[in-house]
């Protein structure tokens, strides 16, 4: 058997065509677009790299977006009243602080500030609690592109046992609940897991987001399994520059599974997706509006 390659990158894509139409219809209906302030504190040159990112790609689906650059040596009462005015600001639908933030300022201060109905990163205690609970609410963005792509292969989930490598608050947890939402028996799995490779045999849906390059194997893969590979390690080479390795041997478990997600390629680009999806519809529900139905 050789695996379906699950193309996260033209998934992706067509998350962001449905995602400019929403925002376009969002604007022809509020007379205003809807707003991502995306707040970074320090210079961190990864994550300015990823702000300006986010920044561009929301502005490309006809999000009105903007930093905020704080010092590195803002204080936390500085953060936090950056965070309070962008919760009371009606032009912003989507907030997001970029972690990590330095040392001296904590970052469950900025999450317990942040209003849940802005947390287009989902990541606040509400966030999870209105996901644990079954309300409406922003999913963090990773997880809920995982979903998507399982969902591309395999419309209905209903009785399938899914097992997910990883227990974060940012991956492993909301995607363990979204899988239990789509009616999958969920295992947990994590660094204390006793035989890993027996309890991820026993999935038909596994997700893997470790931060351990390579670690699932093939024989870990029941036959026919969909496997997503949400790990991204960075692996120096000699002599060459660093190469970006999975959580999972994907020459080995392509043999076993029936769809895989690469990396890079896969989960990756869902994930950028996922936060303007999320930015539009906070901007929907924060008007009162129902979202289009094909978001
Ligand atoms: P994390 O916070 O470090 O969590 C890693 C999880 O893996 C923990 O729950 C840990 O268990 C578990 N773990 C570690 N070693 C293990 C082992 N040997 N066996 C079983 N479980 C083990 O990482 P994260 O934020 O969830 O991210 C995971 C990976 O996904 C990283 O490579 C990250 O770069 C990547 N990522 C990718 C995207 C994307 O867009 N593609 C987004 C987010 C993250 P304990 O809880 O017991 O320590």
């Amino acid at each position: 058997m050789t695996a379906h390659i699950i193309d996260g990158k033209a998934f992706a894509a067509s998350v962001r065509a449905r995602v400019q139409q929403a925002a376009s219809d969002f604007k022809k209906r509020q007379g205003k677009a809807a707003g991502l302030t995306v707040v970074l504190v320090g210079n961190d040159p990864a994550s300015e790299i990823y702000v300006r990112l986010k920044v561009s790609d929301a502005r490309e689906a006809g999000i009105d977006s903007r930093d905020i650059k704080l010092p590195a040596t803002a204080t936390q009462a500085e953060v936090l009243d950056v965070v309070r005015k962008l919760n009371d600001d009606a032009s912003v639908h989507g907030v997001l602080v970029q972690f990590p933030v330095p040392a001296h300022i904590r970052q469950d201060a900025i999450l317990d500030t942040l209003s849940p109905d802005k947390d287009v990163d989902g990541l606040t205690t509400l966030s999870a609690g209105r996901l644990t609970s079954g309300r409406a609410g922003l999913v963090s963005c990773t997880p809920q592109g995982c979903l998507m792509l399982i969902k591309s292969v395999r419309p209905k989930l209903d009785g399938l046992s899914a097992v997910v490598i990883g227990r974060s608050q940012l991956v492993g947890k909301p995607m363990s609940q979204l899988l239990l939402q789509e009616n999958c028996t969920v295992t947990i799995a994590h660094s204390r897991s006793r035989d890993l490779a027996a309890i991820a045999r026993s999935a038909d849906i596994l997700v893997a987001a470790v931060g351990r390059a390579e670690m699932v194997k093939g024989v870990w893969v029941k036959p026919g399994a969909i496997v997503i590979d949400v790990g991204m390690n960075r692996l120096d080479q000699p002599g060459g520059k660093p190469k970006l390795f999975g959580d999972v041997a994907f020459d080995e478990v392509k043999a076993h599974a029936s769809a895989i997600t690469p990396v890079p390629g896969g989960v990756g680009p869902m994930t950028r997706a996922c936060l303007l999806r999320n930015t539009v519809l906070a901007a929907f529900a924060q008007a009162g509006m129902s979202p289009p139905a094909e978001l």
